[in-house]
């Protein structure tokens, strides 16, 4: 039989009862109950001078016994009271018992004389103080401590306190936890931290660890068990992310070099604008990476409007030249849709190849999302599947089994947050060789988000946004207050009249809906997610949320709007709504657009000039800055209106008024993390990390990962497959089989 780890004991065995309270907690093995790491420490209760008790305090007093005495209360229950003292005041001991011979033991353990630690919550009865029920250690004698010097120890320690489940109290997991724990042979546990590191950095094994985190004797103790704890949870992660760069960078790739006199000479040629010095620096980063025989697996990170997509599109053109085909796969058909056009729009007739007055080394781009029609969606496939579309822009309907390809060079996944390295891979396998991939953000992140997230990949950044550019405006804009309110709209009126378009965003799509719209088609999330940095709103301003439909008919209403054409848009549309919606507002036919977040990401409109955002606190802050980065695209500059009913003061106002003091997306990222719930940063980004991170903050820890992914890198390069450290590969496994279980429910 192989020796089992003592981490996998099924929890059952210790006892049904205990074993069932803690199922509820999700903890099913020995394993998991000594991960569940106490939440916070009480402090322990303080030595206290009697008189100075007061009532509700959890205290720990060091006293002796005056007298004690028992009593019978009646159908043989009794009740036992003890006196105490420190030498000037008293206070009382109270126990009951169902038995009035449950007590006994305790009388003989109060004898007159004693003295020992009290401990328990102070209460008064009849003008006395008294303790209910209190933990009692006495000196010297029958207890388990065995002097007085180890009984103060014993009271000093912190007192683990335990995310618990009703009717299954701390102390009770405590009690378990230390079942557990206690027996714990050192050798017999394997430690994913590999030695020499942990020797390095004088960090305790992994079993010392978990009782330093239970069991501490100090604040001291249970800060070291956690810190090692810390960076034992970076360290998998990072060693689960370097091996799987280390593996794909082992695979052949086919090298793209780039062609003299190719489609990518004739779009640059043509390019209306100069590109920024990022730009070029990043296109030739990513030139020289398509050119090598391994797969380049880049993140281009960019502000709003730093232009990302002409240096992917520039990467799927030398793709093209050297004979190979690039998807880009976009997170809704809305934006898969836009993408298109723009990539259209860009080429010109290089992007009508097979066509009568294509350009002759043109190529095509083909449109693959779920709601085409079938006619349209087989003419896709089939570009796709001969090659004839260099270009194939989709939703995750290209990840679909059959959709072929011809020869797939280039993955471009834009606005990566909802897709995970799972889909990444699924595209990745319709390649035949494994082909490049380049991953985009849609705002900027912040460095330990990247590293986390995106540890497998490189980092470009594209941080200045093309000159020329005449700047954003940002205002928040008090809800309540209709000559405010009225001046929103006569600027929308102005701005129009000038040519310009007007977004205005709203956080659902009717009345009686709850807060956005479920999901669009594609099963994707297009609107208000439920974002954890959006408090509650002011409790005396409750009032339903600006929706859609009904700003659309108000602003219809409007006087100063009159002869104004007034789309909407919203999750809710069929495809073809939503694409006439846009056309209509991108030609100007109707300039205002009302929409929910589906403007959210990557929308480009160079004349949009105006984004008001009505009840603007339900939006978290990069939203926002990404709502905003909607507008300004142009020549002209932007105005963005933060409507919002928050009251100075809050915290919703404060973060409104952030974002009109501040365009740096890399701040407000920064920011934003911040303020989020922090676990909700991973979950939400990346399958199933909140299961396997405890401890590690993104927002806190940014040298803890820096070093556990220094140290990753450095252990898969000497040991590709981390072969050599079984601890440390079965911790990765462990974490992974959590992510999987998650990608699959959502599937
Ligand atoms: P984002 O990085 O937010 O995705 P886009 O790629 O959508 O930005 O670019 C924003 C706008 O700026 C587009 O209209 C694009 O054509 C334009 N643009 C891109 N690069 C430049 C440049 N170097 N000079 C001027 N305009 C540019
Ligand atoms: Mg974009």
């Amino acid at each position: 039989m192989l020796a089992s780890d003592p981490l996998d004991v099924p929890l059952t065995r210790l006892n049904a009862r205990t074993a069932k309270a803690l199922g509820k907690l999700g903890l099913t093995t020995s394993g998991d109950l000594l991960r569940h790491y106490p939440r916070r420490y009480a402090e322990p209760g303080t030595l206290t001078d009697m008189a100075s008790l007061r009532v509700g305090e959890h205290v720990t007093v060091v006293a002796e016994v005056v007298r004690t005495s028992l009593r019978p209360t009646g159908q043989g229950r009794g009740l036992l009271q003890s006196t105490i003292t420190d030498g000037r005041s008293r206070i009382e001991l109270t126990f009951f018992a169902s038995h009035v011979k449950k007590l006994e033991w305790r009388q003989g353990q109060l004898r007159p004389g004693r003295r020992g630690l009290f401990t328990g919550e102070v209460s008064v009865y009849r003008d006395t103080l008294q303790l209910m029920h209190p933990e009692c250690r006495l000196f010297g004698g029958d207890d388990d401590a065995q002097d007085e010097d180890e009984a103060l120890v014993e009271a000093g320690r912190p007192i683990p306190v335990y995310p618990a489940v009703a009717g299954f109290e701390s102390w009770k997991i405590a009690q378990a936890v230390r079942t557990v724990l206690d027996p714990l042979r050192e050798e017999e546990v394997p430690d994913p931290v590999p030695p020499h590191l942990r020797e390095r950095d004088a960090l305790p094994t992994l079993v010392e660890a978990l009782r330093l985190v239970h069991v501490p004797h100090d604040e001291a103790d249970w800060q070291r068990g956690r810190a090692r704890l810390r960076y034992e949870e970076a360290l998998v992660l990072q060693a689960e992310l370097a091996r799987r760069r280390a593996r794909v960078a082992r695979e052949e790739a086919v090298a793209r070099p780039p062609l003299t006199g190719g489609l990518l000479d004739a779009f640059d040629a043509r390019l209306p604008f100069t590109l920024t010095t990022g730009q070029r620096t990043v296109g030739d980063e990513v030139a020289g990476e398509l050119a090598a025989p391994r797969p380049m697996q880049r993140l281009l990170q960019g502000e709003v409007g730093s232009g990302k997509t002409v240096v992917a599109l520039r990467a799927m053109l030398q793709v093209v030249d050297a004979g190979g085909q690039a998807a880009l796969l976009a997170p809704t058909e809305v934006l898969a849709a836009q993408h298109a056009r723009t990539l259209r729009g860009l080429l010109g007739d290089l992007a009508e190849g097979g066509f009568l007055g294509g350009a002759a080394l043109a190529t095509r781009v083909a449109l693959l999302t779920g709601s085409l029609p079938t006619a349209a969606r087989r003419a896709a496939m089939l570009d796709a599947a001969s090659g004839a579309a260099g270009i194939v822009v989709g939703t995750h309907a290209l990840l679909s089994q059959d959709v072929q390809f011809a020869d797939l060079g280039l993955v471009v996944v834009d606005e990566q947050h909802r897709f995970g390295v799972e889909q990444r891979d699924a595209l990745r396998a319709k390649a035949g060789r494994t082909p490049h991939t380049l991953v985009m953000t849609a705002t900027p992140i912040p460095r330990t988000v990247a590293m986390t997230v995106f540890g497998d990949l490189e980092t470009s950044v594209l941080s200045e946004v093309p000159a020329g550019r005449q700047g954003i405006t940002t205002h928040a804009v008090p809800a309540d207050n209709p000559r405010w309110t009225d001046r929103t709209w006569q600027r929308v009126r102005e701005e129009v009249d000038g040519g310009g378009r007007a977004y205005v965003v709203c956080p659902r799509i009717d009345g009686d809906a709850p807060a956005g719209d479920a999901a669009d088609e594609d099963g994707t999330d297009l609107v208000l997610e439920a974002d954890p940095t959006v408090g509650s709103p002011d409790p005396g301003a409750r009032r339903p949320l600006r929706a859609v439909l009904d700003v659309a008919a108000e602003l219809r209403a409007r006087e100063d709007l009159a002869g104004v054409g007034i789309g909407v848009l919203h999750g809710r549309l069929s495809p073809e709504e939503k694409d006439r919606a846009f056309a209509a507002f991108a030609s100007g036919e109707a300039p205002v657009l009302v929409s929910t977040t589906v403007v959210e990401v990557g929308v480009d409109v160079p004349d949009a000039t105006v984004m008001v955002v009505l009840d603007a606190d339900r939006f978290g802050i990069s939203q926002l800055h990404q709502l905003r980065g909607r507008v300004g695209r142009g020549t002209r500059p932007g105005l963005c209106l933060l409507v919002s009913a928050a009251q100075p003061g809050t915290d919703a106002h404060a973060r409104l008024e952030t974002l009109a003091a501040t365009t740096d997306g890399f701040e407000l990222a920064a920011l934003d993390l911040e303020l989020r719930h922090e676990g909700d940063v991973l979950g939400a980004a990346q399958h199933g990390r909140g299961s396997s991170l405890r401890l590690l903050r993104v927002t806190r820890d940014a040298d803890v990962i820096a070093r556990a992914r220094t140290d990753a890198r450095a252990l898969v390069e000497q040991d590709p497959d981390l072969g050599g450290w079984p601890a440390l590969q079965g911790a990765i496994e462990a974490s992974l089989a959590g992510e999987r279980e998650e990608f699959l429910d959502r599937a």
